[in-house]
């Protein structure tokens, strides 16, 4: 199997020598196992934070991804089956059924969902407005990181959930005009460009926002806490601006905003909420079956291009939820 593996611990942005490929034997499958070869591979941006120490120098790293599988002895791992795993960056994979989920097919929607809008990208932004926001019909909402994954899938769901007013932040002329042509979204701005953000939301979202999904931290999360109405909810999902910093933000410096505007903040973690994932399916694959919602990838073609698809990820290349194509199912 081709993987690829980290060699050193990035300062700041991290290049492409912070990364190697190699070939490794893979071992036969034991008794319950299967071995899958991987169609699909996903980057995200928590890997920057794997990157300076939870991931082991030299050795094969980790990362959802969604293969077939091509040998078994497993009976729940049948030969041809498409499964989600955790075992990325990599050409193939020996695991176990208790390790894998053995994907429906619903017809109408890809197998790559299961890595965007149906997967932990679509999940966070499910349980952000839901469980953690807990948005209602009426409400007006701001997504920063707007047309990336979490960012695209908050925008349709914020929609889909009753929102009346939904705006966005993204890095570019080019996706500004994706937010509000394609995506979704009534109004969005250009963090990189022009005028400061406070100045911005307030162009628009005139009447203040009620839910936040933060996926961007710093002065972002300073402008929204600015800009929130009485009784407004911050679901923190990430803190992207912050990653590549290497120091914590002096933002935001209007923490005691919350008190005065009884504002709710609330970080959490997708993985802690897996127990949606169900509703999440409920919910959204008759939209995606039907058409009225359609999922946003941004597909990098090759393994070989998987380094170069992370780093283009962190920079803002993406629109949607990267991921990197190395087979058909
Ligand atoms: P995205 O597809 O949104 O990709 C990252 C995007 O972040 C880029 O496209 C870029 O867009 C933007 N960005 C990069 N640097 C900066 C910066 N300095 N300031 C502002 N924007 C920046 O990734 P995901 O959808 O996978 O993740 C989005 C966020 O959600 C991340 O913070 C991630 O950590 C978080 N997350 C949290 C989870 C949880 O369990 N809490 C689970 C999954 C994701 P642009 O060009 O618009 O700047």
């Amino acid at each position: 199997t081709r993987v690829i593996t980290q060699r050193r611990r990035p300062r700041g942005m991290p290049v492409p020598e912070d990364f190697a490929e190699a070939e490794l034997p893979l071992a036969a499958p034991a008794a319950g196992q299967a071995v899958v070869e991987n169609l699909w591979l996903s980057v995200d941006p928590y890997m920057r934070e794997c990157m300076d120490a939870e991931w082991e120098l030299g050795a094969p790293l980790e990362g959802r991804s969604i293969g077939r599988v091509v040998e078994s002895r497993s009976a729940e791992l049948p030969v041809g089956a498409l499964v989600f795993h955790r075992e990325g960056w990599r050409t193939h994979a020996v695991v176990a059924a208790a390790e894998v989920r053995v994907l429906p097919r619903y017809e109408g929607v890809a197998t790559q969902s299961f890595l965007s809008l149906l997967g932990g990208t679509g999940l966070t932004a499910y349980v952000a407005l839901t469980r953690i926001a807990r948005l209602r019909a009426g409400e007006t909402v701001y997504v920063s990181a707007a047309a990336g994954g979490v960012g695209t899938a908050a925008g349709r769901l914020a929609r889909l959930l009753g929102a009346d007013r939904v705006v966005g932040s993204a890095g570019s002329p080019a996706k500004v005009r994706l937010l509000t042509e394609e995506l979704g979204y009534d109004e969005a701005f250009d963090h990189r460009a022009g005028p400061p953000l406070p100045e911005q939301l307030a162009r628009v979202a005139p009447d203040g926002i009620d839910v936040y999904v933060d996926n961007v931290g710093g002065a972002h999360l300073e402008a929204a806490i600015g800009a929130m109405r009485e009784d407004g909810r911050i679901a923190w999902c990430g803190a992207i601006a912050q990653y590549n910093a290497g120091s914590a933000p002096a933002a935001p410096r209007n923490l005691f905003d919350l008190v005065e505007k009884s504002i709710r903040l609330e970080g959490f973690l997708v993985s802690r909420h897996r127990d949606a994932q169900a509703e999440l399916e409920e919910f959204l694959v008759p939209h995606l079956r039907s058409g009225r919602v359609a999922d946003r990838l941004h597909v990098t073609e090759g393994f070989e291009r998987t380094v170069e698809a992370f780093l283009g990820m962190l920079r803002g290349e993406n629109t949607g939820k990267a991921v990197v194509r190395l087979g058909h199912d």
